[in-house]
């Protein structure tokens, strides 16, 4: 069983067995780019060094051994060396790239006698000591868990003794010093020497990567990306090259394409006579990478080259690390470059133009949960001319987005559970700064680049981040914020424009965006492919105008009810509630009748004939009653009744178990005048579209919370009764259909019976698995997320639909109601019909549509198409 292999031995296709990283470098070794030498330790080990306890085995360390003496044999150099030392760095690597989350350690193989070997080999003896005062830090902290500043604060002590302010500025003799010094440290700390061994420091710093798989925050970013807590990390150790040899070495980090808008030209960052990690810790502002060009014109053509090998070779942008030791250049690490939504869209589509990859590809490329990041909001034109600008920094994530500011990831966090809309604001964030990203609204930093650690994870979240904004002054201590001539204190409002790096004082109006461009070529190619159908929960014209704006079919659900909420209305319907005899509540059902009718009219007419289902009333009556006395005491007033006697009305509606009490077809057992009425307005409202000349106009009558058959075929005649007696007023007829709602579990086992009453079914996904789980929709959320936590559910079922039970309820349905009606018509109307993989699943039991709110209707679109590929 093998568990380490040199980079010449893996390939891109192995990325599970050596992570992302090891399998990119020994496919950039194999096809002849200039990666240093080195190996990789399997994530197979890794699971392995977690099932033998945390100890590295035996044979294990036999291979290791085994594969450093080739990389010796390899490069000429080795451990300890007095005149040409070998040094590595040891590397984390899963099969998903998690950004900064895992640990790695640099300059790995000095000691006392390798130090004075580095001088030598390099005549450069303050760029060794600085590399090895370094690597006592990062082993200490990484490996050994000494808290960095331990050291960090000599070395500012250091520098203030000595009156300087850059680290560049120390000189090999203050080095050595601060050598001595961190070694005692860590004899302080652990009650041992500095190990001098390099095998023994390679040992520890491997056992140190497989651990930081297991660290807090790789937890949580794991969590956050539905990656699995089982794959474990893999670790290359790689021999070093140097960036930080002086004015002709530098390191960096570059795009091929623009990770926040796709744009089709290099775009990063580099440094010179910097190591590792500079870069992206935002210690230094980096150069751009173009002006590269200026002072290594050599280095920087190789580089372009480069980058065009692989992104062809890899069909996709790629994020590269790169490293010039004495004007040599080096590859260290390609990926599949983050990016934002608007950028996902516009390389995909730019790479099939470029003959790259085909539509199907370019449609799998974009992660459909993503397509919500470009249906975010800006901010309204109109009112940035009177914004006052504070600060500009980098355009790091776009979006738009205001809040209060906050200088702690817990405060943010706190802020966030108030209910308050929160901007975290930092120095520079680092990665135990995610819990607070998550909860932000948005983000801003003093420091860093476009690939800070800020901006990368902004970018990863679709969050508004502006990074690296110089203009202000961050202090965490004193939670102040200071621009040039204004001070804000925790708590101030700012608003963030993440695509042109503006900062704005106060709380800022944002409107809603335009889509067009590469999304509206994306989204013809998503329509091309796709089967199933996309429809919206709508239930006024304005929410239809939006729908269809974002590509609806039809609408799925209307909810009449929300029509009886607005204020002139609801009086009507409270009149109707009440009432205590048929007359009483046909008046009140005459005053409704013309409004509702006028509603239908309206959406109808927005729809431009696509086919709308309206659902028949829902709702417990007494969700629509006063609560307040003085409310009870106006409408008393209204309908002539004493306010006791109303208010005896008002207390005799309510119930125990609302969502399993008097509402839905239930209702209509009761007072059948009231669906009748609204059957009514939906008839004549299709009559009159049809002739004014509009677009036919296709009803689907949607009866909800049908368990028995008999209350189906009861309601039913009841509508069928109203229909008739309108086509022959009118003398007209218009098509319709007569369907139910599919969210009682009972319905679903007797879906046979139902199916011969009904041309359709529509599955309220909400309710079944309320019903089916016993679960209260209300209720849950104060112990569902303990259901997760504890491991007993891996998703909320009110999020993500329960495959096993009540998506085997929604088969059973499908099965037996196509048995005694072969052409019923099958969709979804409940929350579920938004989210991507519970989209893939009505795709593969066969649905014919999804519906969901407008704003998702790109997202549904795209996992129907991607279920469809
Ligand atoms: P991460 O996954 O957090 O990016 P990496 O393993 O890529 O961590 O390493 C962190 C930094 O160290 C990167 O900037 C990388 O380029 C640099 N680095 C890693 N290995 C070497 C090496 N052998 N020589 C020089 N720099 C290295
Ligand atoms: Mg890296
Ligand atoms: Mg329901």
């Amino acid at each position: 069983n093998k568990y380490v292999y040199s980079f010449h031995e893996g390939k891109k296709e192995m990325k599970s067995l050596l992570g992302g990283k090891g399998a990119n470098l020994a496919e950039m070794t194999n096809i002849g780019l200039p990666v240093p030498s080195g190996f990789t330790i399997t994530t197979a080990a890794c699971i392995r060094y977690y099932d033998e306890n945390k100890i590295l085995w035996n044979e294990l360390l036999d291979e290791i051994h085994d594969q450093l003496m080739g990389l010796e044999k390899r490069i000429g150099k080795s451990f300890s060396d007095e005149n040409n030392p070998l040094l590595v760095s040891v590397r984390s690597g899963s099969v998903f790239s998690m950004p900064g989350m895992m640990d790695t350690i640099l300059n790995l193989g000095l000691n006392d006698i390798s130090v004075k070997g580095l001088a030598n080999s390099t005549g450069n003896e303050r760029f060794a000591y600085d590399s090895y005062r370094r690597f006592i830090q990062m082993f200490s902290d990484v490996a050994m868990g000494i808290p960095k500043v331990r050291f960090e604060s000599l070395l500012e002590e250091m520098k203030e003794n000595k009156g300087i302010i850059e680290d560049t500025d120390l000189n090999a003799e203050d080095l050595k010093v601060l050598v001595e010094k961190y070694k005692e440290v860590y004899l302080n700390e652990l009650n041992e020497e500095f190990p001098q061994d390099p095998i023994k420091q390679l040992e520890l710093s491997i056992k140190a990567v497989f651990d930081s798989w297991n660290n807090p925050r790789a937890k949580v970013y794991r969590r956050l990306h539905n990656i699995s807590d089982n794959l474990g990390t893999a670790v290359n150790v790689q021999s070093m090259v140097f960036g930080n040899m002086g004015d002709t070495s530098g390191t960096g980090v570059a795009f091929t394409r623009n990770p926040a808008t796709g744009e089709n030209h290099l775009f990063g960052e580099y440094l010179i006579n910097a190591q590792g990690e500079d870069v992206v810790a935002g210690i230094r502002t980096p150069d751009e990478i173009s002006h590269l060009k200026d002072i290594m014109p050599e280095v920087y053509d190789e580089f372009v080259k480069i980058t065009h090998t692989l992104e062809n070779h890899y069909k996709d942008m790629q994020d590269i690390e790169f490293t010039i030791e004495n004007g040599k250049l080096y590859i260290l690490q390609t990926r599949n470059g983050k990016r934002t939504a608007q950028a996902g869209i516009r390389v995909a589509v730019d790479l099939v133009h470029e003959g790259l990859i085909n539509k199907e590809e370019a449609i799998m490329r974009v992660e459909p949960n993503q397509l919500n990041q470009l249906l975010h909001p800006t901010f309204a034109e109109s009112t940035l001319k009177e914004a006052i600008i504070i600060a500009k920094g980098l355009a790091a994530s776009p979006g738009a987005t205001s809040g209060k500011i906050y200088f702690h990831a817990d405060d943010v966090v706190e802020a966030k559970a108030r209910g308050e809309r929160a901007i975290l604001v930092r120095q520079e964030t680092s990665p135990e700064d995610i819990e607070g990203m998550v909860a932000a609204e948005g983000i801003l930093t003093a420091r860093g680049g476009m690939t800070s650690h800020a901006a990368v994870v902004a970018r990863g979240m679709g969050k508004c981040c502006v990074a690296g904004c110089s203009d202000i002054r961050v202090s965490e201590e004193t939670k102040i914020m200071r621009t040039k001539d204004q001070t804000f204190n925790e708590g101030d409002f700012i608003s963030l424009d993440g695509s042109t790096g503006i900062v704005y004082k106060g709380d800022i109006e944002k409107v809603q965006p335009t889509l067009g461009g590469s999304f509206g070529e994306f989204m013809e190619w998503v329509d091309e492919v796709r089967v199933m159908g996309v429809r919206a929960n709508a239930d006024n014209p304005k929410d239809a105008a939006q729908a269809l704006e974002f590509g609806a079919e039809g609408i799925g659900l209307c909810r009449t009810e929300h029509m009886f909420f607005e204020e002139t209305r609801v009086m009507s319907v409270r009149k109707m509630i009440l009432a205590t005899t048929l007359e009483e509540r046909k008046s009140a059902l005459d005053e409704l009748l013309p409004v509702q009718r006028q509603d239908f009219y309206e959406l109808y007419e927005a729809m431009e004939g696509k086919p709308v289902t309206v659902r028949l009333l829902d709702p417990p009556l007494h969700e629509f009653l006063p609560v307040k006395d003085e409310d009870i005491k106006e409408l008393a007033e209204a309908m002539n009744v004493s306010f006791d006697d109303l208010k005896d009305r008002v207390e005799g509606l309510a119930e125990f178990n609302p969502m399993l009490g008097h509402r839905g077809c239930r209702l209509a057992v009761t007072y059948p005048e009231i669906y009748r009425m609204q059957v009514r307005a939906i008839i004549e409202a299709a009559i009159d579209i049809k002739e004014k000349g509009h677009e036919d106009i296709y009803p689907e009558i949607m009866i909800p919370l049908i368990g028995h058959i008999n209350e189906l075929k009861y309601v039913k005649d009841e509508v069928l009764k109203e229909i008739n007696l309108v086509f022959e007023e009118r003398n007209n007829t218009v098509k319709y259909m007569i369907g139910t709602m599919l969210e009682v579990p009972r319905a679903a086992i007797t879906a046979d019976e139902i199916a011969t009453e009904a041309e359709f079914f529509s599955f309220g996904t909400n309710d079944l698995t309320q019903m089916g789980f016993g679960f209260s929709r209300d209720d849950a959320g104060k112990f569902l997320n303990e259901y997760v936590e504890k491991g007993i559910f891996e998703k909320d079922p009110f999020q993500e639909i329960d495959r096993a039970g009540v998506g085997k309820l929604m088969e059973i349905a499908i099965e037996y109601g196509r048995k005694t009606n072969p052409n019923l018509k099958l969709g979804i109307c409940g929350e579920h019909g938004g989210e991507p993989n519970s989209v893939e699943f009505c795709h593969q039991i066969g649905l014919h549509y999804v519906s969901c709110s407008p704003f998702r209707i790109p997202i549904a679109k795209l996992a129907a198409a991607q279920a469809e590929v």
